[in-house]
């Protein structure tokens, strides 16, 4: 089958399909990855603008309130007068009111060496009272004259907190001492928890100092440097806390700037970086979106533009089959149609065969017609012959012994020869007369016959045939029977007939019987004649209805009483038939037309 052999293209036609679908897909890749990156780098941007302004707000609030509170008379009063202990305890207990007021994680005053000698933590454990912070930097800017702002880990509480300080100047204008201000940011930290995205803070030296991810805080962006160790050490600004490095990687795909980091547990998380400083603190805030999502995003449209062309594929093959199996549908339609078209031609020259082969039949036929006519007609003649030469021979005889014995006088024995001279003449018109029975058809009108009385009489003029021939007639006609239509004289001829050749066929047989019945449907009359002789041969059943058709020696029989007889019952509107019986012996069936009156009455 053509439709089932493999196209040599198909292979090379498949690989260029795959690198179709390959490149497709690897476009697809490109626009989705493109979009979600984007769409990542848009929630991101917003994102760091956002805690941008809240922690620049946060820093805000407390900005300008050290330099407002260093002009206090009683702040001033309690760097110039240390040694009052009453203002110092009235002080401890305003700051810390102050401080409540404020929300800000703690205040305190320091004199010029750096030692505390008031704070609003006076009354607890970790209070700053006596401590000194000299080697913040905050302090040493204030000392100078200058505003200190200082990020770092609480070194008594171990709380994380901006620090604000500003000098407290004295009469003259000399900076008598500092006083500080410790925000918290904890609950700004706290706030990003919950969100989506990551939110790193870290100092210029690149430590993480605010996380939403406690895991990533004190860690370094920047190396760990030994110089840059030693200055973080000096200023104690982590106070204990141990600083290690964070394994980072930045990249940029797509305009859209990555950063991968190592977690501790050693899985790399990608996420979307979106970064800005902060001067006035030094801050660097760095938000973080992880891309495991938008990723998985891209996948499902890669997925999904995947299944769309596996679609598209199975309906660009569905449709090819079924093109491929109209044509071969076609292809096989058209063989059909060849094919009929064969068996067409092939009837048509059988059927003009036929034709020839039927001429040929009837001109054979015609050709055994005439044959068969001379044949009857040479049966005819010899059978007529025989029938006419040898009464002529007879009569001759007897004219010749008339004369002599008319000559003798002997009148009495020569008026015999002339009455056996006359009886032969008879006997040749007899067979002239039956002759013309044969050709002529006689326009008789039909009558009403008995059939009882027509086979009576029958038996009557054959009696002394049957006779002759010891045949015993058994004749059983129902009662009732209807009359039927015919002449009753040619009815009588066929019947003698029919029963002469049954005498003739049981000739020298033991127990020669005849048996005659009837049967009427109603319409017809069937008169039955079995005879116990041999019955009538097969081969010769179909033609001892032709005329001169005998069996019989030359002299016994013309041939002719079947075939009269026949056309007798025809001219009746009836038949005449052969049938062997079964237990042996011919039946001849007359068929008889039921008179019209007696039909209607039987209907
Ligand atoms: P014919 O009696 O002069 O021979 P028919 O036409 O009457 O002419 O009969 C034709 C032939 O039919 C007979 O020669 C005979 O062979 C056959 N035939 C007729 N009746 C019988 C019969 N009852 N049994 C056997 N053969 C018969």
């Amino acid at each position: 089958m053509t439709s089932r052999r493999t196209s040599p293209w198909l292979f090379p036609l498949a690989l260029a399909g795959l690198a179709v679908v390959a490149l497709l897909l690897a476009g697809a890749e490109r626009l989705a990855t493109r979009h979600y990156l984007a769409e990542g780098l848009t929630r991101a941007e917003t994102a760091l603008r956002l805690t941008v302004n809240v922690l620049d707000g946060q820093l805000k609030r407390y900005e300008a309130l050290p330099r407002l509170l260093a002009e206090n008379h009683d702040i001033v009063r309690l760097v110039t007068e240390p040694g009052n202990l009453t203002h110092r305890a009235a002080m401890n207990r305003w700051l810390k009111e102050t401080n409540g007021v404020l929300q800000s994680s703690d205040i305190y005053v320091m004199d010029l060496r750096g030692d505390t000698i008031a704070a609003s933590n006076f009354d607890r454990s970790d209070s700053f009272i006596g401590q000194n912070f000299t080697y913040r930097p905050y302090f040493s800017d204030a000392v100078q004259g200058g505003q200190g702002r200082f990020f770092a880990l609480g070194t008594t509480s171990g709380v994380r907190g901006y620090y604000f300080a500003a000098p407290i100047r004295d009469g003259g204008g000399q900076v008598a001492g500092v006083i500080a201000f410790k925000v918290g940011l904890d609950h700004i930290e706290a706030a990003w928890r919950d969100d989506e995205h990551r939110i790193i803070v870290s100092d210029p030296d690149g430590i993480i100092f605010l996380s939403s991810d406690p895991r990533w805080l004190y860690a370094g962006l920047l190396p760990l440097t030994a110089e840059r160790l030693e200055m973080l050490q000096k200023s104690r600004r982590y106070a204990g806390a141990e600083l290690k490095p964070l394994p980072q990687d930045t990249a940029v795909e797509q305009d859209i700037p990555l950063m991968t980091l190592t977690a501790a547990d050693g899985l790399r998380h990608e996420y979307i970086l979106q970064s800005q400083l902060m001067p006035d603190a030094g801050w660097t805030v760095r938000v973080l979106l992880d891309t495991a999502s938008l990723r998985a995003q891209v996948r499902i449209v890669l997925a999904a533009t995947l299944l769309l062309m596996c679609a598209a594929g199975f309906a660009a093959v569905l449709v090819m089959q079924r093109r491929r199996s109209r044509a071969e549908l076609e292809r096989r339609v058209e063989e059909r149609t060849a094919d009929l078209a064969r068996v067409n031609r092939r009837i048509e020259t059988e059927i003009a065969e036929r034709r020839l082969t039927e001429q040929e039949l009837r001109r054979t036929q015609a050709d055994l017609i005439q044959a068969g006519k001379l044949a009857a007609l040479g049966q005819m003649s010899a059978a007529l012959s025989h029938e006419i030469n040898q009464p002529l021979a007879a009569a001759r005889n007897y004219a010749d012994s008339a004369t002599i014995l008319i000559d003798r006088g002997d009148t009495v024995r020569a008026r015999e020869n002339v009455a056996q001279i006359l009886s032969l003449v008879d006997r040749m018109a007899m067979i002239g007369k039956h002759l013309r029975n044969v050709a002529r058809k006689p326009n008789q009108a039909l009558q009403e016959i008995d059939l009882n009385q027509a086979v009576a009489e029958a038996l009557d003029i054959a009696r002394p045939r049957l006779a002759a021939a010891g045949v015993s007639v058994a004749v059983n006609l129902p009662h009732g029977l209807p009359p039927v239509r015919g002449v009753a004289v040619r009815l009588q001829q066929v019947i003698v007939n029919v029963l002469s050749n049954a005498a003739d066929a049981m000739e020298g047989r033991d127990d020669p019987r005849v048996e005659v019945s009837a049967a009427c449907d109603g319409r017809t009359v069937a008169l039955r004649i079995r005879d116990h002789g041999p019955g009538v041969p097969a081969a010769i059943a179909d033609r001892i209805f032709d005329p001169f058709f005998t069996t019989k020696q030359v002299g016994s029989g013309l041939g002719l009483g079947l075939s009269i007889s026949y056309n007798i019952m025809k001219d009746f509107g009836g038949d005449l038939s052969l049938a062997n019986d079964p237990a042996g012996g011919a039946v001849f069936t007359l068929l008889l037309q039921a008179s019209g009156a007696m039909r209607a009455a039987a209907e």
